[in-house]
């Protein structure tokens, strides 16, 4: 059931020039219960005093097996002459926003049975991906699952939580991150690095309807183009999840 809910900045880091990650804490000392792959929504004025309000996925890795966290944590990619952007890029540790939620039904789901999950996401689009990795971990070792996470991102700078994702492929061997740069590579890239969009990555893991859940995350362009890939290879739409962060004024 969403709820409507003050947060209060704890702490935020850059994860790129132009993304901020943020950590906040209920300010009515409630935790907050989500499933991973779901999202808040934040409230705000414009400045003519017109409510408005944005989406933001959850980022925070909690191991919700053991009951909700205590942080609320997302990622902003800063758009230009965005208003939420505005409120994001100027918010300092102790200032409080309103928030309300969870929201989405883009999570992993307890009756699945595939063999791998392919995990597709552009920017902050790898943001619901990182809240899954707890739940990730048991489903490789309770169901020996595979999982290929492919990350679009322009230049290295841009890959978002890369440091999570490389950690979590060294302790997990079934599961392989696959950073696809459009733009730049890394000066030595790793084994696993693509050149290119993530759509066209696609076909060297070979989609497949009898094995393959696919969730695709972000840039409306890519969740479409990706998607047409994946029907094409005969994954049935239900096997094809989807969230696009679409602008809703
Ligand atoms: C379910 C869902 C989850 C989302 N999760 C996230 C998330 O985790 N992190 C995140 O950063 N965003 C996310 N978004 C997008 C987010 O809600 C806002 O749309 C985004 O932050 C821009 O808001 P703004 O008010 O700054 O820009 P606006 O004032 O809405 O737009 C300013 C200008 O930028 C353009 N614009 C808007 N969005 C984009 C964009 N993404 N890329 C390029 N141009 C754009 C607009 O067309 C407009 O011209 C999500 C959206 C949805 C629907």
């Amino acid at each position: 059931m969403p709820a409507h809910f003050p947060l209060r900045l704890i702490g935020s880091r850059m994860l790129a020039p132009t993304a901020r990650h943020l950590v906040f804490e209920r300010d009515d000392g409630e935790p907050l219960d989500f499933i991973p792959g779901q999202f808040v929504q934040v409230h705000f004025h414009y400045a003519d005093g017109t409510a408005a309000k944005r989406s933001y996925s959850l980022a925070t890795i909690h191991d919700h097996a053991l009951g909700a966290g205590e942080t609320v944590e997302i990622a902003v990619s800063y758009v230009t002459g965005g208003r939420a952007t505005a409120l994001f890029e100027n918010l300092q540790e102790g200032d409080r926003i309103e928030a309300s939620g969870p929201y989405g039904r883009f999570c992993l789901m307890p009756g699945d049975a595939n063999a791998r999950y392919l995990l597709i996401g552009t920017g902050t689009g790898v943001t619901p991906y990182r809240a899954m990795l707890p739940e990730l971990a048991r489903l490789i070792a309770e169901r020996n699952i595979e999982v290929v996470l492919l990350f679009g991102a322009r230049t290295p700078q841009e890959l978002l939580y890369g440091e999570d994702f490389y950690a979590f492929a060294a302790a997990h061997p079934r599961f392989r991150f696959v950073p696809c740069f459009s733009r730049e590579l890394p000066p030595d890239p790793h084994a696993d690095v693509r050149r290119g969009y993530v759509q066209d990555a696609l076909a060297e893991f070979a989609p497949n309807a009898e094995t393959d859940i696919a969730y695709l995350c972000g840039n409306p362009n890519m969740v479409d183009a990706a998607f047409e890939v994946l029907k094409s290879r005969g994954l049935p739409v239900p096997h094809v999840r989807r969230e696009k962060y679409v602008s809703n004024k």
